[in-house]
């Protein structure tokens, strides 16, 4: 069975086409620039990457131009007719308190997705654009969303509530929400499988390291905390956002004269490591250049990594028992020498790097920590897309 996996952005489509239920990807692509006078799309099928420019005008001209690449594909087509697409799972950045895993989509979900909109007017009314324009092309296929929210609404009010005048959270549903949930929840599930254990009976810390980063806690399978809150700028330091800072900074900033456009674009993409080295939001970039002795790139780096290890202590106080630390996303399936200087140090929550296996450990899935550290350290590469296929497939059985 087909299963079209579509995550839409602004100006963007990215997409995978999987045979389900073995997950096994027949095409993968990306159309950008939508609405611009030179769209671009890039795709790889029948074990070619095809590159070509062209003018999209929307969405739907999108989502058209998706489906006749999945037809045709430059003589390597992998459908011969649109209806073998059984199902279309959509990734949803927001799904507020309302949505508690995946769902199919009908009228009602997606005015509970439009009513949450203003806590990712970014993200979610893309999202939105995407789905109409997939229901316009496929009217009669089951259309499920995933949602980035969802593996984090089994969190606590004790961890999801700040500590502001309570009807803030009341009236505007001002509160911790949580994101990257597909991968968070992905690479748990995996996890518990590498350990030998039920899904539901692993304690673990989940470290998702790409130009947005967010940690979660995980107790017996479900998340209890996560380091992103109402938007995804709270907690670790990320490529161009700041994570936790002072928020008195901004009344300060204020009073200098910055206006509240200006701190929110400083702080979503002025700050961070790109911020702090002054050169680049991309670690391999403040890698090299930190070897080659560029201070402020070591400093970034420097800064990045101890966020992260104080996030582990906290989270680790949080679960009690601890089975793992799991790395996944660019930075933690790749950077073997930032996962080090994350995790040094940390004998007394049990965690024992082996040199060896951390280095031998790049963009693939293994244990870094000794035989004999009583928590495991794991890398596992993320893949939120076969989570939403998964998702995708299974309701769309019920469907
Ligand atoms: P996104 O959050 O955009 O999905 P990714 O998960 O792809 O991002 O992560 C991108 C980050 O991963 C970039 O900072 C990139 O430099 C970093 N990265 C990728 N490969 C390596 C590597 N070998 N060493 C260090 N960092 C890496």
């Amino acid at each position: 069975m087909k299963v079209l996996v579509v995550n839409c952005g602004s100006s963007s489509i990215k997409y995978q086409l999987f045979e389900m239920p073995n997950r096994q990807v027949l095409s993968k692509g990306l159309v950008e620039r939508i609405g611009e006078r030179e769209s671009a799309m890039s795709f790889t099928q029948g074990g070619q990457t095809h590159r070509r420019t062209c003018e999209v005008r929307d969405h739907e001209e999108a989502m058209a131009l998706i489906l006749e690449t999945l037809l045709a594909g430059d003589g390597e087509a992998v459908l011969s007719d649109i209806s073998q697409i059984k199902a279309v799972g959509h990734r949803v950045v927001h799904g507020g308190e309302a949505f508690t895993g995946s769902v199919l989509i009908d009228e009602k979900v997606i005015a509970s997705i439009e009513r949450v909109a203003d806590l990712a007017p970014l993200h979610n009314p893309p999202n939105l654009v995407g789905i109409r324009a997939a229901m316009h092309e496929m009217p009669d296929v089951p259309q499920i969303a995933c949602f980035d929210t969802a593996f984090h609404t089994t969190i606590p009010p004790v961890a999801y509530l700040y500590a502001l005048p309570y009807e803030l959270y009341e009236k505007f549903g001002i509160r911790r929400y949580g994101f990257h949930g597909t991968s968070h929840r992905y690479v748990a599930r995996r996890a518990a499988e590498m350990l030998g254990r039920h899904k539901y009976d692993i304690n673990c810390i989940t470290c998702h390291l790409g130009n947005g980063s967010s940690a979660a806690a995980v107790r017996n399978g479900r998340s209890v905390d996560t380091s992103m809150g109402l938007t995804p700028l709270e907690g670790l330091v990320m490529g161009t956002r700041t994570g936790d800072f002072d928020p008195a900074i901004l009344f300060y900033l204020a009073d200098k004269g910055y206006d509240a456009a200006t701190l929110n674009d400083m702080c979503n993409k002025k700050s961070g490591v790109l911020g702090l080295s002054g050169l680049s939001n991309d670690m391999r970039t403040l890698g090299e250049q930190a070897r080659a002795g560029h201070k402020r790139a070591q400093l970034a780096i420097d800064v990045f990594c101890y966020r992260i290890k104080k996030y582990i202590g906290a989270y680790a106080a949080v679960l009690g028992r601890l089975d793992a630390v799991i790395f996944t996303g660019g930075i933690g399936e790749n950077a073997a020498d930032l996962r080090a200087k994350m995790c040094s140090e940390l004998n007394l929550l049990g965690i024992t790097i082996d040199e060896q296996r951390n280095s031998e450990t790049v963009g693939r899935e293994g244990r870094i920590t000794t035989d004999a550290s009583p928590t495991a350290v794991l890398v596992i590469p993320t893949n939120e897309e076969a989570a939403i296929a998964n998702d995708t497939y299974e309701l769309s059985q019920t469907a």
